[in-house]
C-alpha cells in the first residue's frame, strides 16, 4: 500500500503524525477564552466581542437551547450568515452536545424544506431578513421554534433607528411576530444563564455536524462529522500553519461558515488559534479590499475566483494589502499565474490545497513556507494516507498514471446520514473514495486532473475539462472558463467552452479555436463556445457545472 511514505517530502517543521488532543470542538472556545480572555475574538462591521464575551453569550445560548428542551444529539439548524450570531449559535450548540445542521441562507423554500424534513432539527436560528421564507419553508417538517435574529442585534448603535427605516425603504425590512414558538434571539441571550453548559460528550462517536452536500452522487444529503473528525482537521491545519502565534493572529473570515471550508479554516482554526476573526458575511471585492487596508488581516483563506476578483478590481493597486502572510486556496483549482499575481501584490504566500465535505474537508495542501510546487495541491495532511486507483477495480495504478483519489484519515466522515447504500458507495474499509482524478509525482505531490464525473468521452478519448481550461485561462483576454461536455450525434459527446471574457477585452470564436489548437491534441479543442458575462457558482465560487449541464439539457443555452 501506498500512503504515508510518499508524504516524506514534508518540511520537517510538520510532523507526519500528530498527537490529536480528544476534547470536543466546544473546549477549544474555552480554551481561548481561558488564555486570551480580553483579546479580541470577532469583528464584525465595527462591533467587537472578546473571547470571554464569546464565551459567555455561547454559553447563554447553550442554556437557552437547554431550557427550550434540545437534548445531547438533538439537531439545530443555522440559516446565518458570517455574523457574531452565527459563531455563538454554532457554540452554544456544540457545548451542550447538539448536531448543528448548517443551511445556506441564499436556499430557496424548496431547499430549506428538504433539508429541515431529512435531517429533523426541533429549532431552527435564522437571520429576520429571511425569516418570511424560512416560515413557508418548515410546513410538514420536525421545525418546532425559530429563533430569529436581526444583523442589528450585533451592530454599535443599540437605539439605531436607521436599520428599520434603510431596510423598510430598500423593501428589506421584515415585521417578525414572534410568539412562543417564533423567539428573539437576543432576548434568549440576554436572559439566560451564563454559567458554564458541560456536556460529556464521546469524542470518537458523537455528532457534530450534519453538513449538507450533493456529494458524488448530486442529492443533497447530510455528511457525518464526529468532534473527532473536525477537531482533527482543525489541529492539522494548525499545524500546516506552523508560523502562525497563537493569541496573535487576525483571519479574514469572509468564506461562508456554513460551508465546511469557511467553518473549519476561517472559523474553528481562527478558534483554536486564539486568533481575532474579522466577519464579513458576504463576498464584495472592495470591501475585502478596505478591510485588509483598515483591519490588516495576516490570514486570508478563500476560493480562487475571490483571490481572480480582488486581482481584477481597478483599484486595487489603491489599498495596502501587505499585513497577508498565510493564505489557504481551496475548492476548486487555483490558476498560477493568480497565485504568482496576489502573492507579488501581498508579499504574502497563497497556496493551494484541497478537500470535501465527507473529509471535513482539507486533505491536502502545499507548504505554507517551502516545498510547494505550482499546479499541485500538495502534500496529504498529517495521518492522511492516500491511494490513486482504477476506479473500477479499485486497484492501485502505476505511479505516475490517473486513477481515482481515495483517502483514509481521522477527518475522514462517519458516513451519511439515514443513507447506507450512498454511504456504503463512498466509503469502502474506512477508505473514501473522492471521486477526482488524480495524480502523484515522485515526491508525494498530488495533483488533481478532473472530477470523475466531469470526464468528457468525445470519439472514445477521455478529455477532462480541466486541462482545456487552463488553456483557455492563458488567454490574456480570457477572465473565466468553464468547459463541459454535451451531446453529439457523431462523437457522442463534443466539448463546449462557456467563456467569461475580461472587461474591455474581445476575441472571436476562430481566434480561441487556434489558441487552442497550439497547444492541445485536436479531440480536446471546443467546437462549441458560449460567451456570458459571468457563469452560475456556489457560494465559495465554485462554477457549478451541473447547472450548466442542465441548461444545455433544457436547450435554454443560446448554443
Ligand atoms: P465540496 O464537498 O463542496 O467542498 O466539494 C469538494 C470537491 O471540490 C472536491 O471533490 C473536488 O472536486 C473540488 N475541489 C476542492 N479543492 C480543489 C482543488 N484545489 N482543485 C480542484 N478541485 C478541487
Amino acid at each position: 500500500m501506498t500512503g504515508t511514505p510518499w508524504a516524506n517530502h514534508y518540511p520537517g517543521e510538520v510532523p507526519l503524525s500528530l498527537d490529536y488532543p480528544k476534547q470536543s470542538l466546544g473546549h477549544f472556545l474555552e480554551q481561548s477564552a481561558s488564555l486570551y480572555p480580553n483579546q479580541t475574538a470577532v469583528s464584525f462591521l465595527g462591533k467587537t466581542l472578546s473571547y470571554r464575551q464569546l464565551l459567555e453569550q455561547s454559553y447563554r445560548f447553550g442554556n437557552a437551547l437547554k431550557s427550550l428542551g434540545v437534548k445531547k444529539g438533538d439537531r439545530i439548524g443555522i440559516i446565518l450568515p458570517n455574523s457574531p450570531q452565527s459563531i455563538i449559535a454554532y457554540y452554544g450548540a456544540l457545548l451542550i452536545g447538539a448536531v448543528v445542521v448548517q443551511f445556506n441562507p441564499m436556499y430557496m423554500e424548496r431547499e430549506i424544506h428538504h433539508q429541515a424534513a431529512d435531517s429533523g432539527p426541533q429549532i431552527l436560528v435564522c437571520l429576520d431578513l429571511i425569516y418570511p421564507k424560512v416560515i413557508n419553508a418548515i410546513k410538514g417538517t420536525p421545525v418546532e421554534k425559530i429563533i430569529v435574529t436581526s444583523i442589528k442585534d450585533y451592530l454599535p448603535f443599540p437605539k439605531n433607528l436607521l436599520y428599520p427605516l434603510k431596510a423598510r425603504k430598500e423593501g428589506q425590512y421584515v415585521e417578525v411576530s414572534y410568539s412562543s414558538n417564533v423567539l428573539p434571539f437576543k432576548n434568549l441571550i440576554k436572559s439566560s444563564s451564563a454559567t458554564p453548559v458541560k456536556e460529556d460528550i464521546d469524542f470518537s462517536e458523537d455528532l457534530a455536524l450534519l453538513q449538507y452536500t450533493g456529494g458524488t452522487t448530486g442529492l443533497s444529503k447530510g455528511v457525518m462529522l464526529t468532534h473527532e473528525n473536525l477537531v482533527s482537521n482543525t489541529y492539522q491545519a494548525m499545524k500546516w500553519c506552523w508560523k502562525c502565534q497563537p493569541g496573535k493572529e487576525t483571519m479574514l473570515s469572509v468564506l461562508p461558515f456554513f460551508h465546511v471550508y469557511g467553518m473549519t479554516v476561517g472559523m474553528n482554526l481562527a478558534i483554536m488559534l486564539g486568533a481575532k476573526m474579522i466577519l464579513l458575511p458576504r463576498f464584495q471585492p472592495a470591501d475585502v479590499l478596505q478591510t485588509i487596508e483598515k483591519e490588516r488581516p495576516t490570514m486570508f483563506p478563500g476560493a480562487p475566483t475571490m483571490y481572480i476578483a480582488l486581482l481584477n478590481h481597478p483599484d486595487l493597486k489603491k489599498y495596502d494589502l501587505s499585513s497577508i502572510e498565510a493564505c489557504i486556496s481551496g475548492s476548486a483549482p487555483l490558476p498560477v499565474e493568480v497565485q504568482e499575481r496576489f502573492e507579488e501584490i501581498t508579499g504574502g504566500r497563497l497556496v493551494e490545497g484541497y478537500g470535501l465535505t465527507e473529509a471535513s474537508p482539507v486533505t491536502h495542501c502545499n507548504p505554507i513556507w517551502g516545498g510547494r510546487k505550482n499546479g499541485s495541491i500538495g502534500l496529504p495532511w498529517p495521518d492522511t494516507i492516500c491511494k490513486i486507483v482504477d476506479p473500477e477495480t479499485l486497484q492501485e495504478v502505476e505511479r505516475g498514471k490517473p486513477g481515482e483519489l481515495i483517502v483514509k484519515g481521522p477527518q475522514v466522515m462517519k458516513g451519511y446520514w439515514n443513507r447506507p447504500s450512498e454511504t456504503a458507495e463512498v466509503l469502502k474499509d474506512g477508505w473514501l473514495l473522492t471521486g477526482d482524478i488524480a495524480t502523484v509525482d515522485e515526491e508525494g505531490y498530488f495533483y488533481i486532473v478532473d472530477r470523475k464525473k466531469n470526464m468528457i468521452i468525445a470519439g472514445g478519448f477521455n478529455i477532462y475539462p480541466r486541462e482545456v481550461e487552463e488553456v483557455l485561462f492563458e488567454h490574456p483576454a480570457i477572465l473565466e472558463a468553464a468547459v463541459i461536455g454535451v451531446p453529439d450525434p457523431y462523437r457522442g459527446e463534443t466539448v463546449k467552452a462557456f467563456i467569461v471574457l475580461k472587461e474591455g477585452h474581445s476575441v472571436s470564436e476562430s481566434e480561441l479555436n487556434s489558441f487552442c489548437r497550439e497547444r492541445l491534441s485536436a479531440y480536446k479543442v471546443p467546437r462549441l463556445y458560449e460567451f456570458r458575462k459571468e457563469l452560475p457558482k456556489t457560494m465559495v465560487g465554485k462554477v457549478l457545472k451541473r447547472a450548466l449541464q442542465e441548461e444545455e439539457s433544457k436547450g435554454m443555452s443560446s448554443q
